[in-house]
């Protein structure tokens, strides 16, 4: 059983062109424990209508180090009104230079990871249930 903490979106301005980019921060829990932390981030009217994601899986307890989980950059995308989501490699991710996620994988390695079942779990989640991304592709 996976459960989402939504917080509230968190909006500023695009330097590159003046439109409003929506920040998000989700905590996932299964069973009661925190599973997952995943960021969202959009910008209206950008010609690539992609909503970036960053999806720290493994130990989110209490004291855990970064070191200790492992980061999956994806771009969720409309597909002519399929949900897309694309694995992409460290240096495409809005934050590549992030570290508390964990280390970021690069899409090779993410596709041959164990835990990449895990993240289309998320993102099914994702695009089923967190409202900011739902409305940004409606
Ligand atoms: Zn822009």
């Amino acid at each position: 059983m996976i459960g989402i903490e939504f917080e509230e979106p968190k909006q500023e301005v695009c330097e590159c062109c003046g439109n409003t980019t929506t920040r998000l921060t989700r905590f996932v829990y299964r069973d009661g424990d925190a599973f997952a932390v995943y960021y969202v981030l959009f910008t209206n009217g950008h010609e690539d209508k992609f909503a970036y994601s960053l999806i720290g899986l493994g130990d989110w307890g209490e004291g855990a180090e970064p070191e200790m989980r492992t980061a999956f950059a994806v771009n969720i995308w409309d597909d002519n009104d399929n949900w897309a989501v694309t694995v992409t490699d460290k240096a495409e991710s809005p934050w590549s230079h992030v570290e508390f996620m964990g280390k970021i994988l690069d899409r090779e390695a993410a596709l041959d990871h164990p835990w990449i079942k895990y993240v289309y779990q998320i993102t099914d989640h994702i695009v089923a249930e967190d409202k900011p991304v739902m409305e940004f592709f409606a």
